[in-house]
């Protein structure tokens, strides 16, 4: 065994891209899209606005930003925000809610990880001076902190249509949203048109480097637009990018079942070993379990690196592994063997 090479079990963002996608990349036509001249960018945009039945679409530089932009975009200070407590907007975006759009949050507890229509109706403050006014749900599918949690295509239809006769805003947060699609039984064009926003990241298990696409309403993208350049988010010759999206979306989206598969065949493993002490579910390309108090997450770290394999600890006695199109079928078969006969 090459103890020397990495198996990174840490995240789905850590794929590098193929000769395939360098080669697109490579020949991507280009301009500047501050000018909205590259054709490239305007061709990914499109496309993915088709996919997800919305108007049009912005080329973002991360998952956050896009997430940033939506959410001042539908907001004026003062509103409020409801989200899944374990949501990325809540939990891991430094507060932008609050930095960029002068907005409250409601972090909302959860049996599931998916908010439901219930749960929002109660939630929606009353119209009074000394209140917020609560104008925007965000859900996030898959659910990252929960485990790849997916939501049914009813549990959408639901949330929509209580924001719709609400008058509340929905931005679907869809860094993972194939995970999503490839399992839900429902397809992109179904769905995107039960929100008012979607982010849709290319960078993570679809495997390009950069990139995620805001979707919306034409004058809403173009609200948008002006939002990403105050916050330095306009990029010239974008194109270089965005031919990674396209390859991406072309090749990469039914093989995300691949790794779905493989994070199964972890959670079996994992199920078994004496040193787990409970283990989330497994919808997706998320696993999360806890280890008993007498094995600390640094040396089960440690153990694995020690064969080229590398995990992180997600909370203070649980560790996160997420597969990914750089996981192949013999690396999880060496995983596995780790696993079952070298962790003591
Ligand atoms: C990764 C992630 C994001 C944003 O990621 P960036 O690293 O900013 O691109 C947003 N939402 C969820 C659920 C994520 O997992």
């Amino acid at each position: 065994m090459e103890s020397s090479r990495r198996i990174n079990l840490i995240s789905d963002t850590v794929t590098l891209p193929s000769p395939g996608m360098l080669n697109s990349m490579m020949n991507a036509k280009l301009g500047d899209d501050v000018f909205q001249e590259d054709p490239t960018v305007k061709q990914l945009e499109e496309k993915l606005a088709g996919m997800f039945m919305q108007e049009a679409g912005l080329f973002c530089p991360s998952g956050t930003m896009a997430n940033q932009i939506a959410i001042k975009s539908h907001t004026q200070p003062m509103d409020e925000m409801l989200c899944e407590i374990n949501s990325h907007v809540f939990q891991y975006e430094v507060a932008g809610y609050a930095f960029h759009s002068g907005i409250a949050v409601n972090p909302l507890t959860t049996d599931t990880g998916n908010l439901s229509s219930e749960i929002i109706a109660q939630s929606i403050k009353a119209s009074q001076d000394w209140l917020p006014n609560t104008k925007l749900v965000v859900i996030e599918n898959t659910g990252n902190r929960t485990g790849g949690t997916i939501y049914s295509h009813q549990e959408l239809l639901e949330i929509s249509s209580c924001c719709k006769a609400n008058k509340l805003k929905l931005h679907l947060d869809g860094a993972r949203i194939f995970n999503a699609i490839v399992e839900g039984g429902y397809t992109s064009h179904e769905i995107g048109s039960l929100f008012d926003s979607i982010s849709v990241c290319l960078s993570k298990g679809l495997g390009a480097p950069i990139g995620t696409v805001l979707l919306g309403k034409q004058s809403w993208i173009q609200k948008c637009r002006k939002v990403r350049k105050v916050m330095g988010g306009g990029m010239r010759q974008t194109g270089i990018l965005a031919a990674a999206g396209l390859y991406a979306l072309e090749h990469h989206i039914s093989r995300l079942k691949v790794d779905h598969l493989h994070a199964k065949q972890l959670e079996a493993c994992l199920k078994n070993r004496a040193y787990v002490s409970k283990i989330k579910p497994v919808y997706t390309n998320i696993i999360i379990f806890d280890l008993i108090p007498s094995l600390s997450t640094d040396s089960f770290i440690n153990q694995l690196n020690k064969y080229g394999i590398h995990a992180s600890a997600f909370g203070k006695n649980s560790i996160r592994f997420v597969t990914h199109l750089d996981i192949s079928e013999s690396m999880i078969n060496e995983v596995i063997e780790i696993l079952e006969s070298k962790i003591i």
